[in-house]
């Protein structure tokens, strides 16, 4: 990894770079897409917008220069939304590999994890990250899955329901496929995005076998009043237009010993979320002692999400 410290060629080189990728992005990319010189963030000031343009890639920053990212991001907030929200930037844990398991017996398709996760990571209210699919009892076959049921009556006769996200997967296509090293596996095993290096290209969209990640085409609409104040950096802080976004785990709370909002939401018990490296979570003891399987394993992609059913 460069030194941010020691030689400024390769920060103008990998600026040169992004900025010619991010044109290339606006230019190739459908009607509508990002606006570079309209700016991402509305009410931007210029000495902001200026410090935007030359902000560092998140791992190659220096201690201070995130200090400082960070308030600029807290005071965009503040104009954006009139809201006083705190970034963090809580790392990783000494020991700890995230991973996650869902009981499909147990779901009954109500999303209320897909509600608490819109409202705990300020998504725009046309985006959700987490996809409920209707299935026929028994069956795993994603292509005859309803994955947009509209009835309210769940769970259907017959029907089972699974939730999909991103899978943080251990071997991730998304990550290869970045070209500019916009979204990366941080050492906790959250697959992550750094929003402010993203070009929006959406390479990364086309190589995810999960249709887990989202583009903003316009500046996500979020409802002063529930906007989540408490934010990390790499998670849950508003997002601008014109970049990929998905789930980060709750970044801003499972680095601080807390779930997932999606777990705490269910109201069935059917998630479970926890420290793959700890022999006592409960989340090993899934793995250890059910019949545990995952999507398109045939893939190679690993994920660190895993499902089974009741015996
Ligand atoms: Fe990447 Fe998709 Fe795997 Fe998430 S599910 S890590 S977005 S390939």
């Amino acid at each position: 990894m460069a030194n941010p410290d020691d030689d400024t060629r390769e920060g103008v080189s990998d600026l040169a770079r992004r900025r010619f990728l991010k044109g290339l992005a606006v230019t190739t990319g459908a009607a509508g897409a990002v606006s570079v010189s309209g700016g991402a963030w509305g009410g931007n000031t210029l000495s902001d917008a200026f410090a935007d343009f030359f902000q560092q890639h998140y791992q190659r920053m220096t201690a201070d220069e995130i200090a400082t990212t960070i308030e600029r991001i807290e005071r965009k907030a503040k104009r954006q939304y009139g809201v006083e929200i705190s970034c963090a930037n809580t790392p990783p844990q000494e020991g700890v590999v995230f991973g996650y398991a869902i009981n499909i017996s147990k779901c009954r398709g109500y999303r209320d994890c897909v509600h608490a996760c819109v409202q705990e990571n300020n998504l725009g209210r046309d985006t959700q990250y987490i996809r409920v699919v209707e299935l026929d009892r028994g069956s795993t076959d994603l292509h005859g899955a309803d994955h947009y049921y509209d009835h309210a009556n769940v769970p259907m006769p017959g029907k089972d329901y699974l939730p999909m996200q991103c899978m943080h997967c251990d071997n991730p296509p998304c990550v290869k496929a970045c070209p500019v090293e916009a979204t990366w596996t941080e050492p906790d095993g959250i697959v992550v995005v750094d929003y402010d290096w993203c070009i929006g290209c959406r390479y990364c969209m086309a190589a995810c076998p999960y249709q887990a990640r989202h583009f903003n085409w316009a500046t996500p609409e979020i409802p002063a009043d529930e906007l989540n104040p408490d934010t990390h950096y790499l998670g849950n802080r508003p997002r601008p237009r014109g970049v990929v976004e998905k789930c980060h785990f709750c970044v801003q709370r499972t680095r601080t010993g807390r779930q997932p909002a999606c777990q705490e939401a269910c109201p069935t018990g059917a998630r479970v979320f926890g420290n793959l490296l700890d022999p006592n979570s409960e989340i090993r003891y899934v793995l250890e002692n059910k019949a545990v399987f995952r999507l398109k394993e045939d893939l190679g992609t690993e994920p660190k999400f895993w499902y089974y059913r009741d015996a």
